[in-house]
Order: C-alpha cells, then structure tokens, then sequence
C-alpha cells in the first residue's frame, strides 16, 4: 500500500512538464493528463472530460485543442491543409464550454496515423460504455467505413446532439 503510494508520488514527481505518466512502472498503469492537457479539456463539456479522464486512464493521450476563439478558428481555417471547414463561431469547438476536443495518443507522432485509428477506437468503446455519443473526424457518418470520406481529422471527437444536452 504505502510502497505504491510512494512510488505514485514520486512518478508524479518525475514527470516532464507537460507530458502524462509513461507506463515506465508496471504497476503503475494509470495514466494522467499534463498541464496543457488539463487547461484544454477544462475548456470542454463536461461529458467529454468524463470521457477523457476516464480514457487517459488506461490510453496515454494529450488533449491538443478544447475550445478554440474566433481569432484561432480563423487559423484553422485558413490553414493549408485546412484543420477546420467551417467559420466562427460555426465550429464545434466555438463553443463555450465546447463541444468538440482534438486528443492524439501520447506521445503525439503524426506520421504514425495506425496509432490514431487505434486510439479513437479505444475512445469510442469507453463512450458506448458511458453512454456518450460521439462522432470522430476520421469516420464522420459514424457507420465505421473509413474510406468513404475526404477530409481526415484523427485527432478530433465532438459530442453528437441530443434532447438532452
Ligand atoms: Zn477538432
């Protein structure tokens, strides 16, 4: 018990400024968001924190983006690739708190796109099991075809609306 809480405290201790605990001890296998990643999920619905905490637990991940202001919707936009298709105050992540979060499996590699499918499947088991609805930008009909799209965001997961959010 005690050896277990030391050892937490001292993995907290020892890691990097932003990034979550890597599994470096084997009986430590729950993860954590960093600093940066907290500030952005804080900016988010609470039911996709309750997702991502839960998620982060197991999945080693950093949330990238939470709610994005007019002046960064604008560079997402006009961004070449674009990162987003729609104008402020349109997008999901305009919102406040937002409806939409970009989180990529730590650490992020972005030329290894395997990991980003694997990650958003994991994260769509945990929301069935939750009871979120969820579409994922690599599969936006959501009918699990991921070739019949054109424009690809992996990293990106808003709610679905419903009566009651
Ligand atoms: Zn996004």
């Amino acid at each position: 018990m005690w050896n277990r809480l030391v050892a937490f405290i001292l993995a907290l201790l020892g890691r990097k400024k932003d990034a979550p605990l890597e599994n470096a001890d084997k009986d430590l296998t729950v993860s954590r968001f960093g600093r940066l990643s907290l500030a952005q999920l804080d900016t988010c619905h609470p039911d996709l924190q309750r997702l991502f905490y839960r998620v982060v637990e197991k999945y080693d991940c950093s949330v990238l983006v939470g709610n994005r202001s007019h002046a960064d919707q604008d560079k997402a936009f006009n961004a070449v690739p674009q990162r987003s298709k729609v104008k402020w105050p349109n997008g999901k992540h305009n919102s406040l708190p937002s409806s939409a979060v970009d989180v990529a499996p730590y650490p992020v590699d972005w030329s290894n796109t395997k990991r980003f499918y694997h990650f958003a499947g994991y994260v769509q088991g945990i929301a069935n099991e939750l009871g979120i609805k969820i579409r994922w930008g690599g599969d936006w009909d959501s009918d699990y075809d991921l070739d019949d799209q054109k424009f690809m965001d992996l990293v990106h997961f808003e709610l679905i609306k419903s009566e009651t959010s």
